[in-house]
């Protein structure tokens, strides 16, 4: 049976709306919302092809650091720090036995933060740079073939991670049915990838925000309901959630000056209200701790509301 392809992959509708006729960088490119289920796509639906990602495209425009291209050990030293509160969330299934695949594992941080914690690694990449770093710096095995087709000796895994992935994939049931195919019956999966109920879309509605938000490669923009109609449909149980990791001062700053902080850090890090050299420790400290307990504050109440910038779903294959 050959499907309908301008029918909504969730709910089969095909009526839909015209939010935005541009995304990132000016490119033209219709972003539009199923009327029926919410769900958000760009147009094309095809998306970006997998030689997109092996070539240097992706990585030339999408790094850590939007001033420049950052080079595989650049990305790599910029996101390990990060990967705590990920390795975190999944401590209470985490077991030294546990075989674990990273699908989309870019330059490996990730699994290198996992090291020490379970069985087996492994991870797919489809960007050559990275795969070679990972090749040459790190201790496990990467894949460059899609979840779809790829052969892996060391499979079933226990647990498949897929860290700001999702959103990439034109075909997600394919890639979900993938996964499924590469669990242990009642195996683990745990996702990351942007929500599109984010507060400074949904809240603040910052228009230069909205501008930069929409980007080639992604395909499908979620909501915590649609995410949650999709893996239910793939025959997944769990339920989706979400995390604000952008910190409250990289928020004032789209709010109050229309645009990002250039680099990945600045807004992940710990807020820092004073730095300068000029005043005394003492009340730097004081200030600080202002801003980091406003931050948290800040968190809980974007949590509170689903209106952090990640969805996150940690689930089961039904058995
Ligand atoms: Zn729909």
């Amino acid at each position: 049976m050959t499907k309908n392809l301008s029918a909504c992959i969730i709910c089969g509708s095909e009526n839909r709306k015209v939010l935005r006729k541009k995304i990132r960088y000016g490119i033209r490119r219709k972003v539009l919302q199923c009327v029926r289920c919410s769900l958000i796509f760009l147009e094309p639906l095809a998306g970006v092809s997998a030689a997109y990602y092996r070539s240097n495209k992706y990585r030339a425009l999408h790094g850590p650091d939007l001033k420049k291209q950052s080079s595989p050990r650049e990305i790599f030293n910029t996101y390990l720090p990060f990967q705590k509160p990920i390795i975190q969330k999944l401590e209470p299934i985490l077991r030294p036995n546990m075989k674990v695949l990273d699908v989309g594992c870019s330059t490996g941080h990730f699994l290198e933060a996992l090291r020490g914690r379970v069985k087996t690694r492994v991870g797919i990449e489809l960007d050559e740079a990275a795969v070679k770093f990972i090749k040459r710096n790190l201790n496990f095995k990467v894949y460059s073939e899609p979840i779809e087709r790829v052969n892996m000796a060391e499979g079933p895994f226990d647990l498949i991670t897929a860290l700001q992935v999702l959103e990439h994939v034109p075909d997600p049931f394919g890639f979900l049915s993938g996964i499924a195919k590469n669990l242990k019956p009642n195996g683990y999966l745990y996702l990351e990838l942007p929500n599109v109920s984010d507060v400074l879309l949904t809240v603040f509605k910052v228009k230069e925000y909205e501008d930069f938000y929409y980007r080639e490669p992604h395909v499908y923009y979620y909501s915590k309901d649609t995410l949650g109609a999709l893996l239910k449909m793939a025959g997944f149980e769990g339920k989706p959630g979400n995390v604000q990791r952008y910190n409250f001062l990289n928020h004032l700053n789209w709010i109050l000056a229309g645009k990002p902080q250039s680099n990945f850090n600045v807004g992940n890090a710990q807020p820092v209200l004073v730095s300068a050299g000029s005043a005394s420790a003492a009340i730097k400290d004081d200030f600080n701790e202002f801003i980091r307990g406003t931050d948290s504050k800040y968190k809980q109440l974007v949590g509170k509301y689903n209106l952090g910038e990640n969805l996150t779903f940690l689930g089961r294959k039904k058995l």
